[in-house]
Parts: C-alpha cells; structure tokens; sequence
C-alpha cells in the first residue's frame, strides 16, 4: 500500500520532518523545502484569487526549471491537475494539448511564449497565461535576480515571480486527495498515434517514488540527476516525486547537453539518476569524460527504450558504471519492471535481449496471446500489467481507455515473455514487427547485432515494402566519431551473425537518428524518410 495517499502529503511529510532539506538546485541557485512550500503557497493563492479551482487543469509549458516544482505543487495545493507539455512542442501539439485537457491556465517561458504560445492561446480555454524567465532562482545569492534584467513583457500576461512577491505569506484553503484522484495528465508521447492524455493519480505517483526509494535504498545522503525532461514521466517520477519524498536535493540540468549534464555531476556529486540509454550513448561519447568525472553515480537506471547488451557493457567498461534496467510506460507512471539494484540483468541466451527486471512490488504481469489467454513462462506474448501504478485511463478518452485498460489491466502493446526464473524480456512493439516474406523480424533483435559493430553509435532498423518479400529490413546508422565503416562491412557483420531473412537489405548511414526529447528513436520519421 502507499505510505501516503497523494503526492501533497506527502510533501508535507517532508516539510514537516526537513525543512531545511535542499530539494532543487539548479546552477547557484538553491531552494529549500520550506522555500518550495512558501513560494508554491504563495503560486498557489494566485492561482485561486485568478479562478482556478479543484479539478481545473494548468499546464506547464517549461524546461528542466525550479518554476517547474513549484508550479506542480501550487496546483496541486489549489486543487487542479498538472498537464506537462513538452517544451519542444511546436504550435499545433500545443493547442492539441490544450485543447484536449481543456486547461484554464497556462505558465510558460517567456521565449515559448513569444515563439509559440501567443497565437494559439486565444482559440482555448486558457484564461490565465503566467510567463516566467529561465533566469529566475539560479543565484544563490538573490533568487530573483533576473529582476534587474531587462525583460520582455508580454500584453495580457502575468510574471511568475512578481505574482508570488504579491501574494507572499498567503495561505491556500487545505485540500485533500484520495488515491484516486488524479495528479497529472501525461501525454503519450505519440511515436505510435495522436497523443492521449494518461490520468496518473495521486496513488500512482506516492506509489512509484516509494518503489524507487525502497528498491534503490535512497536516503538523504543522495543527490538526483535531474536529467531526464521534467514534462515526461520518467522525470515527473524519478527525479520529482523521489526527491520530494526522501526527501533530497534535485540537480536541474535545463537541457540535455552532455556538457551541462557533465558539470552537474561534477559540481553536485550526484547519486542516482534515471534516464534513456542515449543520455548514456551521449555522454560516453564525449571526449575528455573520465571514470572519475561520473564516479558518485552510485545508482543508474535507463527507460524508455530498449538497451543493447554491448552499449551496457561498454559503459560498464569505460566508466566502472553498471546502467540498470527499467521498462515502463506513461500508462504504468513510469517504472512497472526492475533490474534490482547492484544486480546485472540477465542477458538471453536465445534472443540476446537483455532482462527489462523483474516486475515492481505489488505488480501483477501476464503475458497474453492475441486472444486474451495467458501464456506460460519462456512463450512470447502481449505485456499485460495491473497494479498501483496503472494509470485511472486516458483523459475523456472512454473508447480507448476500454479498449488499452480493461478492468485497469494496461495491454501494453509491448511485445514481450518471462523466463523460467521470472525474468522479463521486451522483444519489441507490437507494431514495429517487420513481416519479411512471411518471416516475422523484431527490428531489437537487428538492433541488438548492430550495436555490437564497434563502430556503430546508434541503430534502428525498420520494415520497408518491398515488391518480393512484401516487407524488408533496413537499418539507419549514425556512426561514432573517428571511426568509418560502410554499409556494406554493416550488412555483412549482419549477415554474419543472423538468419537469412533478418539482415538488413539496406543500410543507411546518417549523422543523428531522429529522437523524442525523451531520447527515443522516432521510427516513424525514419519510414517516411525511407518513402
Ligand atoms: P506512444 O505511446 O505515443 O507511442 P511512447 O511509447 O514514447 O509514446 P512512453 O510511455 O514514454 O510512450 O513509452 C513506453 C514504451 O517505451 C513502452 O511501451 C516500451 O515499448 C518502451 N520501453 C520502455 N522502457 C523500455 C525498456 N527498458 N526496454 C525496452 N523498451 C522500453
């Protein structure tokens, strides 16, 4: 059961028990506990004198910034709903978004106001647009000193730090939740159709920041990497609701670069962090990294997309650093299977594949055929899980929510089976399957074969329609630096190593694979670039 029933309590748990605990830091600036909780009253009464109540929707259109907890929390404490919209949205996503979750309330960076917001706003429900700079609470010394920078005013808009100085040391009325209640609406990410908003309840977040805490025995000795996007559930999750709850320090990384991500590890010694395989790939990749640069990550997990058994390897090589598994989606609030800590996952003789874990505590997992029935150990099926995590269903969204969540039992579209030893393997999506001359190829398994050529930095292999074989495989590479091979010499490391119908037919070399901000490899741009 959870420790606590909603998210907000337990936050003041926290309060109540630290407040002098650090909870973000982000550049020189710093916030405490107490800071979060004064400021996010102070969010939180602005937002109720500006008509937003229990049950509205606000979204929070921002980077990896502070402004990003202590809006969430605000919210929560005025009784809405958080929506996330990834910063990278251009302006169609966002209204979509908008549109969809009907939010009244919209806080967003200045430039991302300018750039994207301002024309899409009217055609909404939001009534109430607060901007803020990404400058604000990064000194130690004066948080807001960005005040003395000459800024853009935007018409029609409110400044996130002026409203709090306004309505400092005001009180919002106390509100309570119930496990069910929801906490967020994520957004799928829509690499497999229109993004639809998945309602994470309160019991959902308590639910899987314990699993992390419990299971990676975090404590306040620990730092977290904040460097997976605060928009997606992976940070909302493991970086958020985990150091809220320990309670410890937060390092915001603003972007994804591995040299802002480099000096945050080594200016705050972080402990623990979950992240994509690429953040990894990235970082491995750029020169001048040394053991010692990364050598406080005591505690490592990557989601989101599968890890090829070398990548792990080699980073374990390199850096002395074992890159942990978990598998999960925005419908499970992040993790619903781990590799335990200070474990190695097992790597399937057969397949290849490298185990995603085993399911999280109080998880229920079957493996299912296409009709419903469930399949014994060592046979591949659907994913099913049910669980304390399972997200309530999708945000007005009643046909799919019956269809992805029957009886709150996520079909998880994941392709997928569990050894004798109750270890899971993902063999890929659902409909990534390639069907070669009636042959099925799981594009993970070519993947997988790819990644061992020790030139290859990163692969994804696709089906593309072929007059003969109706589909055949084909692979983009992007190679590391310094290094040269051909398609050729890639096709025939395939060939090599895998059955005849399996090896890609084609290979296409190119500088960056097309990515998710979440870092995983958008598939689909890569078959409308094959034609
Ligand atoms: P959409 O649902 O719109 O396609 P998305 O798939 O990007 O978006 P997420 O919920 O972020 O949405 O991703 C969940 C998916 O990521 C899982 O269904 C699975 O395919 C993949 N995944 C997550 N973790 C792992 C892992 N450890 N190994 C392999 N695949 C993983």
């Amino acid at each position: 059961d959870p420790e606590f029933t909603d998210a907000l309590a337990m936050f003041r748990a926290s309060v109540a028990g630290r407040p002098d605990t650090v909870a973000v830091k982000y550049f020189d600036g710093v916030l405490t506990l107490r800071d979060l909780d004064e400021l996010s009253d102070a969010f939180a009464v602005a937002l109720q004198a500006n008509g937003f109540g229990r049950g509205d929707r606000i979204a929070l259109y921002l980077q990896n910034v502070p402004q990003f907890v202590i809006a969430l929390l605000a919210a929560w404490k005025a009784g809405g709903i958080v929506v996330p919209v990834n910063p990278m949205s251009k302006q169609r996503e966002l209204s979509y978004l908008l549109a969809d979750s009907g939010a009244t309330v919209l806080l967003c960076l200045e430039g991302l106001y300018s750039a994207v917001a301002r024309d899409v706003v009217a055609d909404t429900d939001v009534r109430f647009v607060v901007t803020t700079s990404e400058l604000a609470y990064q000194s130690r010394d004066d948080e807001r000193v960005f005040k003395g920078i000459e800024r853009t005013r935007h018409e029609g808009t409110s400044d996130f730090v002026e409203l709090i100085d306004a309505h400092s040391g005001g009180r919002p009325e106390p509100v309570s939740y119930d496990v069910d209640d929801v906490a967020f609406l994520t957004y799928t990410s829509g690499t497999t159709g229109t993004p639809k908003g998945a309602m994470n309840t309160h019991g959902n977040v308590t639910y899987n920041a314990q699993v992390y805490r419990d299971w990676c025995r975090l404590g306040p000795d620990d730092t977290v990497l904040g460097v997976a996007p605060l928009f997606h559930i992976t940070g909302l999750i493991a970086h958020i609701a985990v150091s809220l709850l320990i309670p410890a320090p937060l390092v915001l990384a603003y972007r994804f670069e591995p040299g802002v991500v480099l000096d945050a590890i080594r200016e705050h010694r972080t402990t623990f962090t979950v992240g994509a395989i690429t953040v990894f790939i990235a970082l491995s990749n750029t020169p001048g990294v040394t053991r010692a640069d990364l050598a406080s990550l005591r505690t490592v997990y990557s989601g989101g997309a599968p890890i090829a058994p070398s990548t792990a390897r080699s980073f374990q090589d390199s850096f002395g650093i074992y890159v942990h598994n978990v598998y999960g989606l925005t419908e499970t609030t992040s993790p619903s299977h781990l590799v335990p800590p200070r474990v190695a996952a097992p790597v399937d003789p057969a397949s290849g594949a490298l185990s995603v874990g085993v399911p999280a505590p109080g998880t229920m997992v079957r493996i299912q055929d296409d009709n419903g029935n469930d399949l014994p150990a060592g046979e591949i099926g659907e994913i099913v899980t049910s669980g304390p995590q399972v997200v309530l269903g999708y945000w007005n969204k009643p046909d799919e929510t019956a269809h992805a969540l029957p009886g709150r039992q996520l079909r998880t579209g994941d392709v997928g089976y569990m050894d004798a030893d109750g270890w899971f393997y993902i063999v890929d999506r659902k409909k990534d399957l390639i069907n070669a001359s009636g042959y099925k190829v799981w594009p993970r398994e070519v993947e997988d074969v790819l990644y061992e050529h020790p030139a290859v930095r990163e692969a994804a292999v696709i089906g593309v329609p072929d007059e003969y074989r109706g589909e055949t495989v084909k692979a983009f590479v992007s190679l590391k630096p310094g290094t040269t091979a051909t398609p050729d010499d890639l096709i025939a490391h395939c060939k090599e190593r895998l059955a005849a119908y399996k090896y890609p037919r084609g290979v296409q070399l190119i500088d960056e694979l097309p990515k998710t901000v979440t870092g995983k490899i958008l598939r689909r741009e890569l078959r409308k670039r094959s034609g």
